[in-house]
């Protein structure tokens, strides 16, 4: 391996052991580099809502100035942070095209809030199921069957995934080790079916095959730094707008948003969010997704909350999942 800045090759003694793709040298400057944006993103999010609803249109319209308003889309989930967003959007662009993934997986409610956008809101939204190349329809079920249950975390399901499709002793033991180092607790479900192919199949891959194939070159994306460990990860290394630099543009306009800043924007301009929110969920994800799921209470996780929400569905998890979650050992009843 080389260092990913100066390219030197990479050994046991030069290797800065808290990012091992860079020199020592070269590790302690991007430290440093970090530590800046740290401090940068901490005090954008320390702005006022006026301040922030400013910059984030200043981003969009940066993204709208760079590709063309038609070669520019909004990556559209019907939950509370992509409305906002849209709201921020169509304040510009009323047109603004929107694509929204279809996991087969969606709450009832978030598919009557597309309704709603798309037939009275008059949104310009485009929805997408999830088909591979070959034109086969992929569902939640078919995903588990055969790569595995999206369970506890990307990270961890990645792990798992690649620690299952590991060839070679010496490839099977790096990924035996890195499971240990990172996630010792996870390591007993290690054999399980368990992998993070499922957002790729259905949600990722028809996202992006549809964008292509309007000619779309930028997605614009609602997401919070906030939200995950990867996202804040990726602020810090590309920012909001990413134009250019990695394979797939993205403008990511609502980065340095707080939660507390999402509800007060619902609040202060009457956006209508999904009436989800309303049910006792605070997110408005697929239905049956294990990501997140071992952190919530016992006794109101989503699955809980689904059997008492959600009958029909609940009983089709029940149905088709529940010795997994018993496997997962996941609370569900
Ligand atoms: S959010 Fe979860 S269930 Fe939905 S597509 Fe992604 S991994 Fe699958
Ligand atoms: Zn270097």
């Amino acid at each position: 391996m080389i260092c990913k800045t100066c390219e030197i090759e990479l050994t046991i003694d030069n290797t800065y052991p808290q990012d091992h793709r860079y020199c020592n040298k070269c590790g302690q400057k991007h430290a440093v580099f970090l530590t800046g944006r740290r401090i940068i993103l901490e005090s954008m999010r320390s702005m006022n809502l006026e301040s922030k609803i400013i910059q984030t249109r200043t981003l969009i319209k940066e993204a709208v100035r760079e590709f063309g308003l038609d070669k520019v889309y909004i990556s559209y989930s019907g939950g509370k942070d992509s409305t906002v967003l849209s709201h921020i959007a169509k304040g510009i662009y009323p047109d603004i095209l929107h694509i929204f993934a279809n996991t087969t997986n969606e709450y009832p409610e978030t598919l009557e809030h597309i309704r709603w956008e798309q037939e009275e809101n008059h949104t310009n939204i485009i929805t997408v199921i999830p088909k591979d190349v070959h034109g086969e329809i992929w569902t939640f079920k078919k995903v588990v069957e055969h790569y595995g249950y999206p369970m506890y975390s990307k990270r961890i399901s990645n792990a798992i995934r690649t620690y299952q499709h590991t060839i070679t002793e010496k490839t099977r033991n790096n990924s035996l080790e890195y499971i240990n180092r990172n996630f010792k607790k996870y390591s007993k479900y290690k054999e399980l079916p368990i992998s993070d192919k499922c957002c790729d199949k259905l949600k990722k891959e028809p996202l992006k095959r549809k964008a292509r194939e309007l000619g779309m070159e930028c997605a614009i994306l609602g997401i919070l730094a906030s939200e995950s460990y990867q996202r804040e990860k990726d602020w810090l290394e590309y920012g909001c707008n990413v134009f250019h630099v990695r394979k797939d543009n993205q403008c990511k306009p609502l980065s340095f948003w707080t939660d507390e800043d999402i509800l007060e924007y619902i609040e202060r301009f009457s956006v209508r969010i999904s009436k989800l929110y309303d049910m006792g969920y605070s997110r408005n994800g697929c239905m049956y997704c294990g990501f997140g799921v071992h952190l919530e209470t016992d006794g109101s996780n989503r699955y809980q909350l689904l059997k008492k929400s959600h009958p029909l569905q609940y009983s089709y998890l029940v149905k088709n999942f529940e010795s997994l979650l018993i496997d997962f050992e996941i609370s569900y009843k």
